[in-house]
């Protein structure tokens, strides 16, 4: 019997590879745009990171296409509803990077909270000649530390905050105790907002959470809160976040996502002194892309051979396969 044809679209180590090749023929390997395009009506399958749209009209070029093997858990590339309609099967990689994005996110609180980057500066910028000294930070401990979509990674970095001494509160459409996190109380929005030392961002990407901070959310904030984001950069009204960072009625911004990425480089993001960027790591760790990259290949190769995948975001469509 012939192997199911698939295009891989991220690198894959040559280890990987030979394991996937035992079951699956790789049509192309890598992210050229051309080649995939190309490959698209044989396609069986797609292994692809969120570099990679997938709306509507792609996947009508792919009319063989079962399943999308998603290289990380945010699925805002692909047409969703789409995708279910044709009968494909959208994997993604739950789970395995929680921990290393809420490392990152409890990172920039600690690199906000001491002025890291400003006293690094300092240091190499003339120390010990300059005056006045350097500046001062605060504690953690005690400060209010409020989360936007309390799922996998939420609840990973209020794991992380509690140890650091922060009270956490949080927001999510469900507002059911958390098991060991009894303690982080489900608030509306608004209140978090206007309550948190810190506000941290972690609802996944759709019509629901687009723009969900905007500048009506910005102006409830403290002056002297923190912005972080590590979910995706359209869930902040960027526009109006920049406004607010001039106007410092927000003291600041941490973000690992933007709008769109990469940001162009007359961004005003870029520019300003009261704004850390990175360019979104949150997943950036050798061990959690190798732990990614192998449940987005297992995901692949169980679909494209009739078994249950580890992740499933619309396991309708193999039940009714099935
Ligand atoms: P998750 O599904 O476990 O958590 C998302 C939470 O957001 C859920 O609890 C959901 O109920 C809540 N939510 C959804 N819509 C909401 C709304 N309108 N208001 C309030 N809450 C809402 O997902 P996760 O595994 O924790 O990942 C979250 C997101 O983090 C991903 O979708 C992805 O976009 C982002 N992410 C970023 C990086 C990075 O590199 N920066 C890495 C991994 C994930």
């Amino acid at each position: 019997m012939s192997k199911p044809h698939a295009v891989i679209a991220i690198d894959l180590p040559a280890g990987l590879l030979e394991d996937l090749r035992r079951s699956i023929n790789p049509i192309v390997t890598g992210s050229d745009p051309a080649a995939v395009e190309a490959a698209l009506p044989r396609a069986e399958g797609i292994l692809c990171s969120a570099l990679l749209p997938l709306p509507a009209e792609r996947l009508d070029r792919a009319p063989n296409l079962r399943v999308i093997s998603n290289f990380g858990v945010g699925i805002d590339n692909i047409d969703l509803a789409a995708a279910t309609a044709r009968g494909i099967a959208v994997c993604n990689t739950p789970g395995v990077l929680s921990g290393a994005v809420a490392d990152l996110t409890i990172g920039l609180i600690l690199a906000i909270a001491r002025r890291l980057f400003e006293n690094a500066a300092y240091a190499r910028d003339g120390w010990p000649r300059r005056q006045p000294p350097p500046p001062l930070g605060w504690d953690p401990a005690g400060k209010l530390l409020g989360i936007v979509g309390f799922g996998r990674i939420g609840q990973a970095v209020a794991l992380r905050a509690r140890a650091f001494g922060m009270e956490v509160i949080y927001h999510d459409l469900v507002d059911e105790p958390v098991e060991g996190l009894e303690d982080c109380r489900p608030v509306p929005l608004d209140e978090l907002l206007e309550l948190s030392d810190v506000v941290s961002l972690h609802v996944n990407l759709d019509p629901s959470t687009h723009h969900l901070i905007g500048a009506r959310e910005l102006a409830r904030m403290k002056p002297t809160a923190w912005l972080i984001n590590t979910s995706r950069g359209a869930v902040v009204d960027q526009s109006a976040l920049v406004e607010a960072l001039r106007q410092r009625t927000i003291a600041g911004a941490a973000l690992d996502v933007l709008d769109p990425e990469p940001p162009a480089a007359d961004e005003p993001l870029l520019a300003m002194e009261n704004v850390i960027l990175l360019p979104h790591i949150g997943s950036a760790t050798v061990e959690t892309r190798a732990a990614m990259r192998d449940m987005a290949v297992r995901n692949l190769i169980a679909v494209l051979t009739g078994r249950v995948p580890p992740a499933c975001i619309n396991p309708e469509v193999l039940a009714a396969r099935a």
